[in-house]
């Protein structure tokens, strides 16, 4: 036979009539176990019970009981052990026990063959038919073992699960395959192709069908001449039953063999042109008022009206006595004028009690469908309410299925009371007494048992026990109700059962289709899903059956088995009860597809609780997952937490666990009594948000309805409707609304007539009273909190309290100010007195280092969360000791938030380069990963290294591999540690540089963080991006990170800090090392600066060491300043690492950790004393300092152009502006720089050298290379260095538009304005005249403004503090000269400087001492002062 395009003999019985006379009768069951022996692998049964032995007869078979998560079990071993085939024998019921467990990978990815005898009910088979596996039916013995065949080469050629269901039927003499073929043939079938398909899985599926037996997927059982009617039956095709159909005359019954792919043009091509009407019967013990086949045939409706079909009915087979009557009725239906949908002909098996006959008879019929699913998957089932319409307030609510509920335990507890005593007397016989003890251990007992033992005992206190009999029973209580109940959580109870914690269940039913928008009540429509989840502790499903019958089922399932509150709400959308069938079936989808209703189950006790059924989701419950996300991986950070989240149930967990539900029921619920308050906020920095929040949370803890949301969020035209609102704002740029504030306060400035008269409101804003020092300027301050409260009570709105204004300068900072406000606050809302909840701590930089594990954080958790392109708050710090920073795109962010998206995240890397010498392979590299990980520009940074920029999540991990295969790493370059060590380019004298090079890399290994987090998170294991050979070059490098833990006591391997302990420095820390005359990397301006000391021969004998430089401030703070490093004396070449390593240890041991603002190493010296902090590092050392011997800098800028060093090697230093290496039309500078890499790589000579400048050095050029190299220079302008010496002389930081903190533009402007001053430098013959000139987005002073003749610090977009008398060696700090000035102004200041500069300077005077000498600034002598003297026009 063909099977799969190969020629396969399967070797069948060949004496078939004397043999088949000889040999039993062979049973379904027999006949699948039979092949499934000869097909070997690993084989499962289930049973009902340990003692009962199932049906099938497999070999080594490992027997489970179903009812115990049999096939959670089955998953676990497929997942571990990863067999070639496997085989489970099972039945149908048992199957859809287990519904949960199958839709897990482990039998996606897995060639198993599920073999489930069925009952006299087939709904187990279309229970899974939203599992997306293959689903067969067979019929008889024969079919069975040659469907069973199928499935097994099917499942060994698709690598996946198969599902064989067969009916019960007569055992029958028949041909057995031969074992060795059906070996043969799954061996020739396996492959590692997935069929993706549908329509390929079918032909397949067809294809092996026909192959096997000349079997169809859809068989025609009986025949008619010229039919007119047809029945599609999902259900044992007797021959009963055939000869009904044939008994007809003028239909025919076509009976599934293949369930699944379904195809309804192959349903309809088996049907003869003459068929015009298709009956569609399942046969099912449970009655029906859904047909999951009917759905089948409506998901593709136009091939039905196509083939021209007039009618489609769908009818429920129950146990049928007479087919003759049973056909007759069906098809008497059909072709009636007005068919009835989903006819129920013969009995169904009910098995319910009153509670559920009653809700299914009120129930509409559409929304009954739920109900008979409930029963389907339970038959413990107990309605505790009258399911019924909206009303609220009768025994219909869940309020009265509550108290019913609340009676039952009652009623319980009085029986358990009871039988204790009856045992504890030993009144009743022994065995029953036995009995008794059992069910009070256990729970669970045989009740028709128990009770028939009481009745017949003589005891008189038997009575009252049997009085409670019927709690002997474990049952399942749901409330059910419909949408109605979402309008008011508090009234309708919803919020009852969702906070008892109590096992009981809920339904709700949700029938309104998408477009309704109603309200009830006066109230608007809550998510219940979203209230249930993020109150916690509850289980929470949302189920549509008309787009995914599993689910439902696989929710209830879940739902049982959940020990707590559950919530399922369940949508059912039609208009009237006329609807048809097609009609609910296209509403659903709509609403499924939309992401209006989205499938989803939410478990909170597994370890990933949600589970997202649908594609798509709303705002609203993405808005949740991202806040579950970050809670879940706060949970994994705290160990216990974490526990809470697998099994441990101590009472302490479960007290975080209520307080967490708690806390999340605080923030983001509505209060559920008092009136409302609206807390609305615009803030930039996040400090208004923040206290936004804490004004909702403390309106929440006094009764009131709070909603906290940002002030954009508040449509205009709904103003008016508010009742109580409360304005948070801070001040931006020139006294400006925040971005999130902006569109409502345009809103409010453009209307003419908003009448909000009914509106009570007040508003406290957020400034800093000294920001514009200027008196001019000084309305900015609290500007947009006055405007709006000013625009408010015109419009008519009532003062609940007078305007707050919180000012940074007061004594306790904003507090000063909001304490006042606040209170009259609650006064006004007649809560004063009151008391509120207690804040939360919050979480502090210190906090984070010391609960991260060694700086692992859930950095590796949050790169798999694929639902943001951002990581969480606290791995946001953790990140930038592995060298990494997130940012967002700040040009579009206000657009990306309009369009209801997320900030464009991405992340800045940076390596850790210590020496600043890259080879020509590095570079190559860093070049690939620009552009294929970055935003294809590479960035040269203030500390000589790279930067890639624009980097997103999903690639960090190749991007930082790939820079670990070129031996670079990214460790330490950022975060409280000490970062990257750069020296001078020195491109004169090779040996010195090679000196101060090597010591730079030593003290950069000495001081490099142990743990062994970073070879963990970013380089253990494969990953997709590697290219080969990759690992090897980390795994084997010399210099590189630490990556093996320290043996530890008891044998433990462990991370361990020697130098950092666990909590690193308090910030940031910096070493440079220049060699005089030349301080390009200046080196005052870090917390260590090394001073290489040179004798005659060109040998770095040792170092003067300078300590507590520092260049970070925060606008108007004057407890922050920058400052330049204080000597400590010198220190020989050979300890200079451990000088730096104590310096820091110091550092470590004494710097603030209270206080970010303060905890750089320059305010540890400065409050210590220099001479204290001096003599602590020689305590920690055990040495001296010495004096500091002799030198003299002549210059902080670059040495642009050529040099050659004294062994003849050439160098150039190109002019790289602001360090950003790119292609632009004018400057092609990136693909200049490959080609000389790569020219390097190939002739095997040369490196690149950057500087703290931001430029570049082409290195290490030999004699006989140097015409090509300069070729390619000059091809792509990098050899021009024909710029001003103010240009050569500036620099500028990132700033906009990814670093999140710029303030003002810099390295996008600082070109722009130079080039506007340029002119003028030429008219006054300044040209050539070098001036360091640096510019920053904002105070923390990445390119080191204050140590620059002149700088500019943004204040606020387009306006900048302009500051003048640097010394031009970087020797000396500068001062504010101007604040908040924009560009005219700035021209207009500088330029007429500069020609006094021109016309006034002595000879050789630098603008930075002119500007001190003339007196227009007074000089900076040391950064304690830098606020002293500023002048009073400033
Ligand atoms: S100085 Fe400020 S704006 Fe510039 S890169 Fe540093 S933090 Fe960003």
């Amino acid at each position: 036979m063909i099977i799969l395009g190969k020629e396969i003999d399967l070797n069948l019985f060949k004496e078939a009539g004397s043999a088949l006379n000889k040999a039993p009768a062979v049973s379904q069951a027999e006949a699948v176990s039979h092949v499934a022996n000869a097909a070997g692998g690993v084989n499962f049964t289930t049973q009902t019970a340990k003692a009962v032995e199932s049906a099938f007869a497999l070999t080594d078979t490992h027997k489970l009981v179903g009812a115990n998560d049999a096939f959670a079990v089955i998953a676990d071993y497929l997942t571990t052990e990863q067999p070639a085939l496997a085989t489970v024998a099972t039945t149908g019921a048992a199957l859809l026990q287990n519904l949960p467990f199958l839709n897990q990978t482990a039998f996606k990815n897995r060639s198993v063959v599920i073999h489930a005898q069925l009952t006299a009910d087939f709904s187990p088979v279309t229970s899974l038919r939203d599992l997306g596996l293959p689903i067969l039916v067979s019929q008889t013995a024969q079919e069975a073992q040659d469907l069973a065949l199928v499935a097994y080469a099917y499942a060994a050629h698709a690598q996946t699960t198969v599902l064989h269901f067969f009916a019960p039927s007569e055992a029958q003499k028949f041909n057995l395959i031969d074992s060795a073929a059906v070996q043969k043939f799954i061996q020739a079938t396996a492959s590692s192709e997935k069929i993706i398909d549908e329509d390929a899985q079918f032909d397949t599926l067809a294809s092996l069908l026909h192959n096997v037996g000349k079997y169809k997927p859809y068989e025609t059982v009986s025949t008619a001449k010229n039919p007119t009617d047809a029945i599609f039956l999902l259900g044992e095709a007797s021959e009963s039953l055939s000869k009904a159909v044939h008994a007809d005359g003028s239909s025919i019954l076509l009976s599934i063999r293949l369930y699944r792919p379904i195809s309804v043009a192959q349903v309809l091509a088996s049907l003869p042109l003459s068929v015009k009407t298709l009956t569609v019967v399942e046969q099912s013990s449970h009655t029906q008022q859904f047909s999951p086949l009917l759905l089948d045939l409506f998901a593709d409706s136009a091939k039905l009206f196509d083939r021209g079909l007039t009618k489609v009915v769908s009818t429920n087979f129950g146990v049928v006595s007479d087919h003759a009557v049973a056909v007759a009725t069906v098809l008497g239906n059909t072709r009636a004028e007005k068919p009835i949908q989903n006819l129920t002909v013969g009995a169904a098996e009910q098995v319910c009690g009153a509670d559920v006959a009653a809700a299914q008879a009120q129930a509409q019929t559409l929304e009954s469908a739920y109900i008979t699913m409930l029963q389907q998957v339970n038959d413990r089932l107990t309605i505790l309410n009258a399911q019924s319409s909206d009303s609220i307030g009768d025994a219909a609510n869940p309020e009265f299925g509550y108290g019913a509920f609340l009676n039952g335990e009652e009623q319980k507890k009085s029986l358990v009371g009871l039988v204790q005593e009856a045992v504890r007397a030993s009144v009743f016989s022994a065995s029953l007494t036995k009995r008794l003890s059992e069910w009070l251990v256990q729970g669970k007992t045989d009740s028709a048992a128990i009770i028939s033992a009481l009745e017949a005992e003589a005891d008189e206190s038997k009575t009252a026990i049997l009085a409670l009999s019927s709690h002997f029973t474990e049952s399942s209580s749901w409330i059910v109700g419909s949408d109605s109940w979402s309008y008011d959580l508090g009234s309708s109870g919803v919020h009852h059962l969702v906070s008892s914690g109590k096992n009981l269940n809920m339904l709700i039913i949700d029938s309104e289709p998408q477009a309704t928008d109603r309200k009830v009540n006066g109230f608007r429509k809550k998510d219940v899903g979203l209230y249930a989840m993020n109150f916690g502790g509850c289980y929470v499903a949302s189920v549509a059956v008309y787009a995914s019958y599993t689910q439902v089922l696989q929710a209830f399932i879940e739902a049982e088995k959940f020990e707590g509150p559950s919530i399922v709400m369940a949508y059912l959308p039609y208009h009237s009860e006329s609807d048809d069938t097609l009609a609910v079936l296209q509403e659903t989808k709509r609403a499924v597809d939309s992401g209006y209703w989205p499938l989803y189950r939410y478990s909170p006790n597994e370890t990933e609780p949600f589970k997202l059924d649908s594609s798509s989701l709303k705002k609203e419950l993405k808005d949740f997952l991202d806040r579950e996300n970050k809670l879940t991986l706060l949970a994994l950070k705290n160990p216990v937490l974490a526990r809470t989240l697998v099994a441990s149930q101590t009472n302490d967990v479960k007290e975080k666990q209520e307080a967490k539900a708690k806390e999340a029921y605080a923030q983001l619920l509505e209060g559920l009594s008092g009136p409302p308050v609206t807390v609305a906020f615009a803030s930039d920095g996040g400090n208004a948000e923040g206290l936004a929040k804490r004004i909702g949370r403390q309106a929440l803890g006094r009764g009131l309805k709070a909603t906290v949301l940002a002030m954009d969020d508040i449509p205009i035209e709904d103003l008016s409707a508010e009742e109580n609102v409360i304005f948070v704002t801070s001040t931006a740029g020139q006294g400006e609304f925040p971005q999130n504030g902006k569109t409502l306060w345009d809103g409010l400035k453009g209307s003419l007539d908003l009448d909000l008269t009914g509106v009570n409101f007040s508003v406290f804003g957020l400034g800093d009273s000294q920001y514009w020092p200027r008196k001019e300027d000084a309305h900015y301050y609290n500007k947009p909190c006055k405007d709006l409260f000013a625009k408010l009570a015109f419009f008519g709105a009532g003062e609940i309290a007078p305007l707050g204004l919180g000012d940074d300068q007061d004594a306790d900072g904003y507090s000063t100010g909001y304490n006042v406000w606040i209170e009259q606050i609650w006064e006004g809302l007649g809560v004063a007195g009151l008391a509120g909840v207690e804040e939360p701590k919050p979480l502090t930089n210190e906090d984070m280092k010391l609960g991260s594990d060694y700086l692992r954080g859930t950095i590796v958790e949050g790169l798999q969360d694929q639902s943001t392109g951002a990581i969480s708050a606290v791995d946001q710090q953790l990140t930038k000791f592995h060298g990494i920073y997130m940012q967002d795109d700040r040009d579009v962010r206000d657009q990306r938030k309009a369009d209801g998206l997320e900030p464009a995240y991405s992340f800045m890397v940076r390596v850790r380069l210590a020496g600043g010498v890259s080879t020509p392979q590095q570079y190559l590299k860093m070049d690939e990963l620009s552009n294929t990980r970055g935003n294809g520009t590479l960035k040269v940074t203030t500390r000589a290294t790279f930067q890639l920029h624009g980097v997103v999540k999903h690639d960090l991990k190749p991007a930082i591999r790939g820079m670990n295969a070129a031996l670079m790493d990214t460790l330490a370059a950022c975060g409280d540690v000490n970062r990257n060590v750069m020296c001078s380019a020195l491109p004169g004298n090779r040996k010195v540089h090679s000196q101060i090079n090597e010591a730079s890399k030593i003290i950069s290994e000495h001081l490099l963080p142990q743990t062994t987090a970073y070879h963990e998170i970013w380089l253990e294991g494969a990953d997709a991006g590697d290219k080969p050979g990759d690992s090897a070059v980390w795994e084997n490098r010399v210099e590189g990170p630490t990556k093996k833990k320290t043996l530890v006591a008891g044998n433990a391997l462990a991370d361990v800090e020697p130098m950092y302990k666990n909590l690193y420095l308090p910030r940031k820390f910096k070493i440079v090392i220049t060699v005089p005359p030349f301080n390009d990397v200046d080196v005052y301006a870090h917390d260590i600066g090394l001073i290489a000391i040179v004798n005659e021969s060109d040998v770095v004998i040792g170092y003067n060491v300078l300590a507590g430089g520092g260049m970070g401030t925060t606008h108007n703070n004057k407890k922050t300043y920058p400052r330049a490093g204080s000597m400590m004396g010198y220190c020989s070449a050979d300890k200079i690492h451990i000088a730096c390593e104590k310096i820091m240890l110091v550092q470590r041991d004494n710097g603030d950790r209270t206080n970010r603002k303060h905890a750089r190493l320059k305010y540890t010296i400065d409050d210590m004393g220099v001479e204290a902090f001096k003599t602590a590092v020689e305590e920690y050392w055990g040495e001296r300092f010495e004096a500091p011997r002799e030198f003299e800098i002549k210059s902080n800028i670059d040495y642009f152009g050529w040099a050659q060093d004294e062994t003849g090697l050439h160098h150039f230093t190109c002019f790289i502006e602001n360090g950003r290496i790119e292609d632009t039309p004018e400057l092609p500078q990136k693909q200049g720089l490959k080609e000389i890499a790569e020219y390097m790589v190939e002739k095997k000579f040369g490196n690149f050298r950057l500087t703290g400048n931001q430029h570049f050095l082409i290195s290490d050029i030999t004699d006989e290379h140097l015409d090509h190299v300069k070729g390619l220079m000059k091809k792509y302008k990098l050899d021009n260095t024909n710029f001003s010496a103010l240009r050569m002389g500036s620099s500028a930081c990132v700033a906009f538009p990814t670093c999140g903190l710029a303030m003002a533009e810099s390295e996008r402007y600082l070109p722009v304005l130079v080039s506007k001053l340029e002119g003028a430098l030429e008219e006054y013959g300044l040209r050539h005249d070098s001036v360091t000139m640096r510019m920053t987005g904002c105070p923390n002073g990445c390119a080191r403004p204050w140590l620059a003749e002149v700088a500019l610090v943004g204040k606020a977009f387009g306006a900048y503090n302009l500051l003048l008398g640097g010394g031009y060696h970087g020797q000396r700090l500068n001062k504010i000269y101007r604040y908040s000035i924009k560009e005219d102004e700035i021209l207009d200041t500088l330029k007429p400087l500069f020609k006094r500069w021109a016309l006034e300077r002595h000879e050789g005077e630098h603008f930075g001492d002119f500007v001190i000498r003339v007196g227009v600034i007074k000089p900076t002598l040391e950064g304690k002062y830098f606020h002293d003297d500023i002048p009073e026009e400033a």
